[in-house]
């Protein structure tokens, strides 16, 4: 498959070289030029522009949010513009539900196909080829797609035709795991101030009750304080429960916890905390016990 990848971020970078891997042809664009090389040197194309990019049967975006994808998708020389009739384009950036749908009407407008396949998994499960994907769109690029979300992912779940409930679906999935990083991170600020071992009290929890992908990665990162590098970065969790709590805005369902976990994420950036991994969230609970500030 001909396929451009705009976006070489965190998650972008490792995926476009797993689709390189998979032998895919691959034209590469990213905003930073320098994070083109390590994939040229693999094989890829560099593009110039993101409308370079477009000459593939398929363009995936990686883009950090609403605001890069707006503007590689509708501004000049952009996706829109520039992707051939038929072609199809992937977002596989978590955006908003209003963006996801608004990207599938004005592609379809132009006679082009959008899909959204936004992905579960950290820096480590893209580079591994182990990411969750969750898609939405039309069933025959779904098929069409089928090699490129397994070069990336160990499973994709087709959750409709419809591409924003990909995104819906995506957002709630994150809403848990930040609700999980809150609760934990304060289970952990109460034992932890009375002197139990935060690594044995994860131990127990992961050996009995909470034997889950979530508890063992986040509890891991806040018993070691391990919040630098970001594998996420705070201020795009922060950009999460936003959109999540815009959706349920939408469909008018309150999410009380999701306005929490909003206000825990402002109070970690407002502190300067917004590069540090999003699981430092659950270090102020901590913090607010007497212990050391998230991230020093
Ligand atoms: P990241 O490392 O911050 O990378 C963001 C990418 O977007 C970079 O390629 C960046 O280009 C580009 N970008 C940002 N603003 C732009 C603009 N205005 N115009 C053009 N390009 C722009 O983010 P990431 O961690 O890879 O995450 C990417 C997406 O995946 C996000 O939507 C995130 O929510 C989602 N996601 C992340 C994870 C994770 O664990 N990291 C897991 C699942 C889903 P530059 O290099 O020039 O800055």
């Amino acid at each position: 498959m001909r396929i451009g990848f705009v976006g070489l971020g965190n998650m972008g970078a490792a995926m476009a070289a797993n689709l390189l891997a998979a032998g895919h042809e691959l034209t590469v664009y990213n905003r930073s030029p320098d994070k083109v090389g390590p994939l040229t040197a693999r094989g890829a194309i560099a593009a110039a522009s993101p409308a370079q990019a477009c000459d593939a049967d398929v363009v995936v975006t990686m883009l950090a949010d609403d605001t890069a994808t707006e503007a590689v998708t509708f501004g000049e020389s952009g996706i829109i513009e520039s992707l051939r009739h038929g072609a199809i384009h992937v977002s596989c950036s978590t955006i908003s539900v209003a963006l996801s749908q608004r990207l599938a009407d004005a592609h379809t407008a132009a006679g082009q196909v959008f899909v959204a396949a936004p992905v579960f998994g950290r820096p480590e499960a893209a580079t591994a080829a182990k990411l969750f994907v969750v898609a939405a769109g039309p069933a025959p690029a779904m098929e069409a797609l089928a090699p490129l979300f397994d070069a990336v992912g160990q499973r994709t779940f087709v959750v409709s035709d419809r591409a924003r409930i990909a995104h819906l679906v995506k957002l709630s999935g994150n809403f848990l795991i930040a609700s999980v990083i809150e609760s934990l991170g304060e289970a952990m600020a109460l034992v932890g101030k009375a002197g139990v071992d935060k690594l044995e009290f994860l131990d127990l929890l992961t050996s009995t009750l909470f034997d889950a992908p979530a508890y063992r990665t986040y509890g891991g990162l806040l018993a070691r304080e391990e919040f630098e590098p970001a594998g996420f970065a705070a201020r795009l969790g922060l950009k999460d429960v936003r959109l999540l709590l815009a959706a349920a805005e939408d469909l008018q369902v309150p999410l009380p916890v999701a306005g929490l976990v909003r206000d825990r994420y402002l109070t970690l950036l407002a502190g300067g905390g917004g590069e540090l991994d999003w699981s430092a969230m659950g270090a102020l609970a901590a913090w607010e016990a007497g212990g050391p500030k998230p991230g020093g």
